[in-house]
């Protein structure tokens, strides 16, 4: 896997740091847990689109673009990051935003990453949940020529196999700083939601032969579905490093037993798992991936899902800014 062959531009913070989480591993009493932390990828507060984004936009400006369009759910950290990212390029930015909870909380629709896709300089449209927002990009994207631009349009997510790219890249990294610490790798957990993430990393683990399995915790489809489209994007990417048939299905493993009500809408385990990591780690998650990620861990850890003497390794992909849009769902401490 030579990733230098493809298009990249610098955005992110790189190598993200690999730590141990010793008070959450002596609090669930095993096993024995550690975080990459690509939260800290740097951009505008990090997280994993940044990753991608080395990949899609460097494919933009390849292809002479001056503007990119992209779409998300309201606090969608990767309309943030592609503002962000297009900011530094000196590209424009087009947000489409999709209300799929339905709530029109100010905090939600105007704090956290909203606030930030307007600091970078992109305006932001808000769409009823369900619309067909890759439609709606398109007619974006109609506009932007009509008046003379190049418009370069990113899915959501950023999760096709030119971005999947940026979570190869990880794997790569993870398995030099496993080999470094001497630290053999039993699991790797982390939300998955768009796919990019879980297949690049399992499209990268795989071509490396590393077998490490890689344990997506759902946060918006069932469970076949969403295997299917992380496998469906772990064989174009394979295929898009001419490396075929790397991948086999029963690689492709997702649990959705913690998405709870939807996508973005809380759920009691989300909530103990950030109260836990602030307290236990000092570890920001967010309301809708990474913490929903964390109550599946800590659910399966309690469960005794791994070995107590497992090293278990939590994928952070970020999205702390989204608490902001959350504001009312957490209880302040009381003074005793
Ligand atoms: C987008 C996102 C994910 C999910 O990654 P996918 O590649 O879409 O599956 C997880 N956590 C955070 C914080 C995200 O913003």
């Amino acid at each position: 896997m030579h990733l230098a062959r493809f298009p990249r531009v610098r955005l992110g913070h790189l190598p993200t740091p690999l730590e141990a989480m010793p008070n959450l591993s002596k609090l669930l009493g095993g096993p024995n847990l550690y975080v990459k932390r690509d939260d800290c990828t740097g951009l505008s507060s990090g997280g994993n689109k940044t990753r991608k984004l080395e990949f899609l936009m460097a494919d933009a400006l390849q292809k002479g673009a001056d503007t990119v369009i992209t779409q998300g759910a309201v606090q969608s950290n990767h309309a943030r990051q592609t503002a962000a990212a297009a900011a530094k390029l000196g590209l424009k930015c087009q947000i489409l935003l999709e209300n799929r909870t339905g709530s029109n909380a100010v905090d939600y629709c105007g704090s956290g990453n909203v606030l930030l896709d307007h600091l970078h300089g992109a305006p932001t449209r808000m769409f009823p949940g369900g619309t067909d927002m890759n439609a709606a990009m398109e007619k974006v994207a109609d506009e932007v020529r009509a008046k003379g631009g190049k418009p370069y349009v990113i899915v959501g997510g950023g999760s096709n196999a030119i971005g999947a790219l940026g979570y190869v890249n990880c794997a790569i990294e993870l398995v030099a700083q496993a080999n470094d610490m001497n630290l053999r790798i039993d699991h790797l957990v982390h939300a998955t939601g768009s796919a990019g993430t879980q297949a690049g990393l399992v499209a990268g683990l795989e071509g490396l032969r590393s077998h490490i399995p890689v344990l997506g915790i759902g946060v918006r489809a069932p469970r076949p579905q969403q295997e299917e489209n992380v496998y469906k994007l772990a064989c174009l990417t394979a295929d898009h490093m001419d490396m075929s048939g790397c991948v086999a299905r029963e690689r492709v493993v997702a649990n959705c037993d913690y998405v709870g009500a939807g996508y973005g809408i809380p759920t009691d385990g989300m909530i103990e798992a950030i109260n836990i990591l602030a307290r236990t780690e000092a570890i920001l998650l967010d309301p809708v991936y990474s913490g929903k990620g964390m109550a599946g861990l800590i659910d399966l850890c309690r469960k005794g899902h791994f070995k107590k003497t497992d090293n278990v390794v939590f994928l952070h992909t970020g999205g702390s800014v989204a608490l902001f849009g959350y504001n009312g769902i957490f209880e302040p401490t009381r003074p005793n």
